[in-house]
């Protein structure tokens, strides 16, 4: 140990990129910047204990941010150096690099959620402390929080107004993807990634599918539609960084204005999170406050198993369940059945879908799930109450999506409807209107 230490120390000065949620070497704009100076670079990857302690042993995700810098490390390889990782708690892994190393430059792409502001905020200040330049950028957005704002400098909470906004603001002569790397400008050091068991993971079952805008051409006319194959996939690849938002972005923006709509509420609800951190834990509209869910905890598992006697909700939740996806179309329906027919609290539905899902964001989830519940910033209206069996007849009209995950849903053996509608939708607009202060 003492020896790797000299002899890192006698290494000349190197700059550090250190990758979180944007996993490729491609069009990455804290890359680009360390490549810029005299220094050599190393690439970096922590795995961070005070995220993995939270998983299961099998997490997808773990498997997929493995296999993701399996293939870093190799393409670093061909480029005489290797992946930098360390294993722990991020601050206390960055006073071992400075230690270790002889560090210029640190480069990173700003992350906007609380945790992620709060741990960069604590490096940075050590960092500086050891009189080491920081400099982070904008990199997984194509406007920042503070970048689309109302003439009087607040936030926006409405989508409409704000996605006009973003697109007034909007250049695609500005979007640059860049293509080269100086691939003689990267440090040679010597690390050696983890394999999955060596920090405490097993591979998972569950494969993240590749991305497809193909479907954007067609895209207004089959994403509502689960049996089609329809939507990009892109969510997952977002989520990680495994593709540039600039690249996708020339390439959809003239295609598709729907699409590109549903990438501009990525952005609203990032920038939602940001503004109003208090919606991690609370009814964006506090007025909601006072509803009275009912928390049945034995009707919440029927849901989470898929058991509800619901087709649509069925089959979604066993989606979700076996591939760590859901259609968007069927995330609103068994959202909606979860908080208005069973009157669950949105953050238990919230829960089960952060854990579960393999593009889980916490801004794109907390948002949709308050739209859902009715307590968002623009959410639906309280009283618009999903009725699975008329959602089936417009989306899924033969069946085939229902077919698939939920075979045995005209037998004998398949549960009757755990509620009835009729019932549910008054309950629930009852207990809405109970709940909500004037
Ligand atoms: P496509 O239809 O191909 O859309 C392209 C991209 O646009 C998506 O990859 C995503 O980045 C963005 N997008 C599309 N719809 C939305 C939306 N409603 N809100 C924000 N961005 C959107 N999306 C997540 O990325 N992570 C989540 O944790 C998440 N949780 C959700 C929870 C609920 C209850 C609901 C109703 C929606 C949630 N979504 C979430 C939004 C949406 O369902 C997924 O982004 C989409 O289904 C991903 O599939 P796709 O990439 O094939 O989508």
């Amino acid at each position: 140990m003492l020896k790797t230490y000299i002899c890192r120390k006698k290494m000349n000065m190197i700059n550090i990129v250190w990758l979180r949620r944007d996993l490729r070497l491609t069009d990455n704009t804290a890359l680009q910047q360390a490549l810029k100076s005299a220094n050599k670079t190393a690439v970096l990857f922590i795995f961070d204990t005070n995220i993995l302690d939270e998983l299961d042993k099998d997490d997808a995700r773990v498997t997929f941010i493995h296999q993701q810098l399996t293939k870093l490390d190799k393409e670093l390889r061909e480029m005489n150096s290797e992946l930098l990782v360390k294993t722990g708690e991020p601050l206390q892994n960055w006073q071992e690099l400075v230690n270790e190393f002889e560090i210029g430059e640190v480069h990173f792409n700003r992350d906007y959620e609380p945790y992620a502001t709060e741990r960069d905020d604590k490096v940075k200040r050590l960092l500086q402390k050891n009189n080491i330049s920081v400099f982070s950028h904008k990199d997984q957005v194509i406007f920042e929080p503070h970048e689309v704002l109302k003439a009087d400098g607040k936030p926006y909470t409405v989508f409409t107004p704000y996605k006009n906004k973003w697109l007034e603001h909007f250049n695609p002569q500005q979007i640059k993807v860049q293509e080269n790397l100086k691939t003689d400008a990267f440090a040679a050091i010597d690390s050696s990634l983890p394999k999955l068991e060596e920090i405490g993971f097993q591979k998972s079952a569950i494969a993240v599918k590749d991305y497809d805008l193909s479907v954007v051409a067609d895209y207004s006319k089959t994403r509502n539609f689960p049996a089609l194959h329809g939507t990009s996939n892109l969510s997952v690849h977002l989520r990680f960084g495994t593709v540039s938002i600039r690249e996708i972005v020339q390439q959809v923006y003239q295609q598709s204005p729907d699409f590109l709509s549903e990438l501009v509420w990525r952005e609203f609800f990032m920038q939602i999170l940001f503004h109003f951190p208090r919606v991690v834990n609370e009814n964006f509209r506090t007025k909601y406050n006072g509803i009275e869910w009912r928390n049945n905890e034995k009707e919440f598992e029927r849901w989470c198993n898929g058991h509800t006697g619901y087709p649509i909700v069925d089959a979604g939740m066993r989606e979700l369940n076996k591939t760590g996806y859901m259609h968007n179309r069927v995330r609103m329906i068994t959202a909606g059945f979860l908080c208005k027919h069973l009157l669950i609290d949105w953050r238990w539905g919230e829960a089960y879908f952060a854990k579960k899902l393999l593009d889980f964001e916490l801004s794109s989830n907390n948002g949709n799930w308050q739209w859902a519940a009715g307590t968002g910033c623009d959410a639906a209206p309280y009283f618009r109450v999903f009725n699975p069996t008329e959602q089936v007849k417009k989306f899924d009209k033969e069946m085939l999506y229902i077919k698939k995950w939920v075979p045995e849903f005209q037998d004998l053996n398949y549960p009757a409807p755990m509620v009835d509608h009729k019932m549910a939708r008054n309950r629930a607009l009852e207990t809405y209107k109970r709940g909500i202060a004037d």
